[in-house]
């Protein structure tokens, strides 16, 4: 791709921000190690780019959900500790395991099968014990957990697995009072205090994002922050903690065109203009993440004003009445950023939409080109 190259759309991720919001996050764990979540490439943004920023800024490791994420960072020359936290059966668990990928278990036969990979490749393995606290997703129910805990411990007394961690994770953190929150630190300290008394001296962790910065009671030796790295709230009520939004999402302006009172606009004509008006192309559409339900509701800026989308969101497109606005083809449009230009920000996208801001960002497409920059540093 040359440099004169531009694209007709790009999410410009602002490298220096998640430094900051990684040094901030470590700040407010106090003494707690940083794990950044960089699962679904860095939700988004950019899987080792992000992944650097988050280890500069204090991470001292990452976590993601799959083997191959894992994968990916070690391909991209990342020789921080890595946990994956997601296996089912079948995983490329012996490759994992020679590139020194830490793994989670949340059941005896997945230790026994991390077991049997050590036994072959001749590696120890670091394995973080899940332990499920009333999410009732992954990790050991309260019954199986003795179980888990033996399998374990029998194969670290055969010197194939360290056991490194004791994990869990919150169902409802960011609902600050919710009485989940309490009854899953009461059920982690019994599972940790049962492993200590097997003679387990493991990590533990349990904080998200919301729970680093509303539990101090929650950090204990390592916290996992993922959205908050990124600079979106992960309480949206309770303010921005002093993060700072990573990435902007922007495109040109594909065709502006003039079209008089009455016209309907897109698929099933879901918008009719008001007045002779202008209409402006944008070229996204649900194919690279602008939901389909943002017909007639998200806003966008264009020339430091905003409008909204008129019309169907199509697979590759979606159209704004730009009305008497002065705006030509090649126009920059802004979906969401920062919101220091007036822009909306992908919480009010989030908002708009009825969902959370992890779904808006991890959600933008492969078309859509992810372009590392170092706003806070730029001359
Ligand atoms: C995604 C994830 C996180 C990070 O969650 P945020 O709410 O984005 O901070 C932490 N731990 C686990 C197990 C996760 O899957």
């Amino acid at each position: 791709m040359s440099s004169s190259f531009v694209t007709p759309a790009e999410a410009r991720v602002d490298l220096s921000a998640i430094r900051h919001n990684a040094a901030l996050l470590k700040e407010v764990a106090g003494g707690a190690e940083l794990m950044a979540a960089v699962k679904a490439d860095a939700y988004g943004h950019g899987l080792v780019p992000c992944a650097e920023a988050a280890l500069e800024g204090g991470a001292s490791s990452l976590g993601v959900a799959t083997i191959r994420e894992a994968m990916a960072l070690r391909d991209g020359g990342v020789i921080a500790p890595v946990l994956a936290w997601l296996i089912p059966p079948g995983e490329p668990i012996d490759e994992a395991v020679a590139r020194h990928i830490d793994l989670s278990a949340g059941a005896p036969w997945l230790v026994e099968e991390i077991a049997a990979s050590a036994r072959r490749t001749g590696k120890t393995v670091n394995v973080h014990l899940k332990v499920d606290t009333g999410i009732s997703r992954g990790g050991a129910s309260a019954a199986d957990w003795p179980e888990l805990v033996e399998a374990a411990l029998k194969a670290q007394a055969e010197g194939l697995i360290v056991i490194d961690g004791v994990w869990s994770h919150f169902a409802s953190a960011d609902i600050p009072g919710d009485p989940s929150i309490e009854a899953q630190l009461r059920a982690f300290d019994e599972a940790s205090d049962l492993a200590k008394r097997a003679g387990i001296t493991a990590r533990r962790h349990i904080a998200n994002s919301a729970a680093i910065v509303t539990l101090p009671q929650a950090r204990y030796d390592l916290v996992r922050p993922g959205i908050a790295l990124y600079g979106l709230s992960p309480i949206p009520h309770m303010g921005d903690f002093g993060l700072r939004p990573a990435m902007t999402l922007t495109a040109k302006l594909a065709l502006v065109k003039k079209v008089p009172k009455g016209t309907g606009v897109s698929y099933g004509h879901l918008y009719t203009t008001k007045s002779d008006t202008t209409l402006g192309l944008i070229p996204l559409g649900y194919a690279d993440g602008i939901m389909r339900n943002a017909t007639n509701r998200a806003q966008v800026l264009v020339n430091d004003r905003r409008f909204t989308v008129a019309g169907r969101v199509c697979m590759d497109q979606f159209t704004i009445d730009l009305g008497d606005h002065p705006a030509t083809e090649g126009d920059e449009v802004v979906l969401f950023g920062p919101g220091d230009r007036n822009e909306p920000t992908c919480q009010e996208w989030a908002d708009s939409l009825g969902t959370i801001t992890h779904e808006i960002v991890t959600r933008i497409g492969a078309r859509v080109p992810r372009v590392h920059v170092r706003q806070g540093e730029r001359e």
